[in-house]
């Protein structure tokens, strides 16, 4: 590849005013590859560190032999490899920073440049007081992982905080397929801390540094809140599409909101290949997508990240809702709920055993490991199992659809690309048996009308098969549900059965749509502003009473 190829113009000029030119100290890059391993990603990763170097003399970068002396000086054995500057920190890239990864490592550069981390200053301070012991962190990513990343850069902030005990490596799997397949650890971001697995999925903060500290899985608990009750207008919980939505529409309204999202922001659009049919976008990557609505409500509205519900009240004297989290209390008059959907979990033996093993419910995030003819099935016949079917199959992975009736539901667009596709389908099957050593070997798959059970040999098993409401909020309020378990709602108020609690988005049960939910949480905010200005509590009721009855 050219080298002016891999960084096009138009985007050389971002990098350099959104990040070079904000470079403090000097920065080391080495750069270690050996001729006759990932012989496209060394080429990639040396035009990359070349062409930045280009854009600023504040980047000193040197090319290094794996094998060579100062590989061996620095315990380099992998290729390609970056080390981001060795000689005052531990940070490094075992595989090609390209991709999603592409970010972490201009904001790396950027972190050792000016010695600070990404993690706010609390975090930072109980990392800096509290760890005593070496870590190694380990995160596996993937070049398509939207969420690897985040967990990347919390892994290198606290090799910034502390230098002398925390090393921090990305290791790019599809590149380091034996190290990922010797741990099992197939579905990305994972953890691991001097080799022990410390979680999958991007931690929020609290959960990260818990890891980090106790080398365990986080077992977050209620912690004791000290300080004031926080008063607000309105609370809104999840922060997918809906409830960013709803913030910006409640502050736009004046009220005093706040926005608490338990693990990611962007809910399930941030793991959709391409979104077509959003308006206002002929094509757009579902993380792209929901990155503009998170920027637009962040210039509104508090958006807190890691922070979840563990208590909450509502018969209280005052009509207002105490809602008590991980973090604080808060007193509010107005609660919304968009905490959306969680995925159907595949009921096969083994399914539970090989998760991030091989079985995957994140085809954008996980797929790219199987991108060189892996042979892998797709479980479910809807929009999700299709577009993630097409999307593995694009990337060159071979594909087998199941689906346990004799048509599909998905789209008919959808249905035509499937088509045309060449993809293999067995009709009338299900998956009744996933088995592997530490990673998935063979599915057992039974047809549905003859009862006969046959053995296929796959590397990955991708389950779309629906959602499932996430409602332990609206239960712990005794919020009144539908017959299918999601939140009785009034669509065109977004009330809910309690008066002044509303929800959005993909937990009312409406079509999963993000036009859907985005429209939820401009009615919900609407509604509430509409609520609590409204100088009779009575009509409020009578609302709620409605839905009740309904
Ligand atoms: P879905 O539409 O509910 O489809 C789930 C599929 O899984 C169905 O084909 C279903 O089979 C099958 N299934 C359900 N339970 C199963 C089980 N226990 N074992 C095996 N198969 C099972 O789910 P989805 O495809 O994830 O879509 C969810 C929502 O998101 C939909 O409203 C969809 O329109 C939306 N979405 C939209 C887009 C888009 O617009 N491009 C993209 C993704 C998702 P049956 O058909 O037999 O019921």
């Amino acid at each position: 590849m050219a080298q002016e190829e891999i960084i096009p113009d138009e985007i050389k000029k971002v990098i350099k005013e959104t990040f070079l030119e904000s470079l403090k100290e000097e920065v080391v890059l080495e750069v270690y590859t050996q001729k006759d391993k990932n012989g496209q990603f060394n080429d990639a990763t040396i035009n990359l560190v070349k062409a930045l170097a280009e854009l600023t003399d504040k980047l000193k970068v040197s090319f290094h032999a794996v094998g060579d002396e100062q590989s061996i000086k620095r315990n380099v054995t992998r290729s390609p490899t970056v080390l981001i500057a060795p000689d005052k920190y531990r940070m490094r890239y075992t595989g090609a920073p390209l991709g999603e990864e592409g970010r972490s490592f201009l904001i790396a550069i950027m972190m050792a440049s000016t010695g600070k981390g990404l993690l706010t200053e609390p975090i930072a301070k109980k990392i800096f007081a509290e760890l005593r012991e070496k870590r190694d962190i380990q995160v596996f990513v993937s070049p398509t992982c939207p969420y690897c990343p985040q967990q990347v850069l919390s892994a290198f902030s606290a090799a910034i905080v502390k230098p002398d005990l925390v090393s921090a490596e990305a290791v790019e799997i599809y590149e380091n397929q034996d190290l990922a397949e010797s741990l099992g650890s197939l579905a990305v971001p994972q953890t691991f801390m001097n080799g022990t697995f410390t979680g999958a999925g991007l931690q929020p903060e609290p959960w990260f540094v818990e890891s980090l500290l106790s080398l365990k899985e986080p077992q977050v608990a209620s912690t004791q809140i000290s300080g004031e009750p926080i008063e607000k207008d309105l609370v809104i919980v999840g922060g997918g599409p809906a409830g960013l939505t709803t913030a910006i529409y409640a502050v736009r309204a004046g009220l005093n909101s706040i926005l608490i999202e338990k693990s990611n922001i962007g809910g399930q659009v941030m793991i959709t290949p391409v979104v077509e049919n959003y308006p206002g976008f002929m094509r757009i990557g579902g993380k792209s997508l929901v990155d503009l609505i998170a920027q637009q409500a962040a210039q509104y509205s508090e958006i807190h990240v890691g922070e979840f519900v563990t208590e909450v009240e509502k018969d209280r004297p005052d009509n207002r809702i105490r809602i008590k989290t991980n973090h604080a209390i808060y007193i509010t008059k107005a609660l919304v709920i968009a905490t959306g959907v969680g995925n159907r979990a595949l009921d096969a033996s083994g399914a539970q055993k090989f998760y991030g093993r091989g079985v995957s419910y994140c085809a954008t995030c996980d797929g790219y490991f199987f991108k060189d003819g892996k042979q892998v099935v797709v479980v479910g016949g809807g929009n999700t199992a299709i577009t993630d079917a097409l999307y593995l199959h694009n990337i060159g992975a071979k594909v087998t659809l199941i689906h346990r009736r004799d048509s599909l539901r998905a789209e008919s667009r959808l249905q035509e690309s499937f088509n045309h596709s060449g993809i293999t389908t067995l009709w009338n099957s299900e998956v009744k048996e996933i088995s592997g050593d530490k990673i998935v070997k063979a599915v057992k798959v039974e047809d549905k009308q003859t009862g006969k059970v046959k053995d296929m040999a796959v590397d990955g098993v991708f389950v779309a098969i629906g959602y499932v409401p996430n409602i332990d909020l609206a239960k712990q309020l005794g919020l009144e549900l539908d017959d299918q378990g999601y939140i009785k709602t009034d669509l065109a108020t977004m009330r809910t059965s309690m008066p002044n609690v509303y929800a959005a988005g993909d937990i009312t049960g409406a079509p999963k749509q993000i036009v859907v939910a985005v429209a939820h949480g401009s009615i919900a905010a609407m509604t509430a502003f509409e609520d609590l200005t409204s100088t009779t509590w009575l009509s409020v009721e009578k609302a709620a009473e409605a839905v009740r009855v309904s």
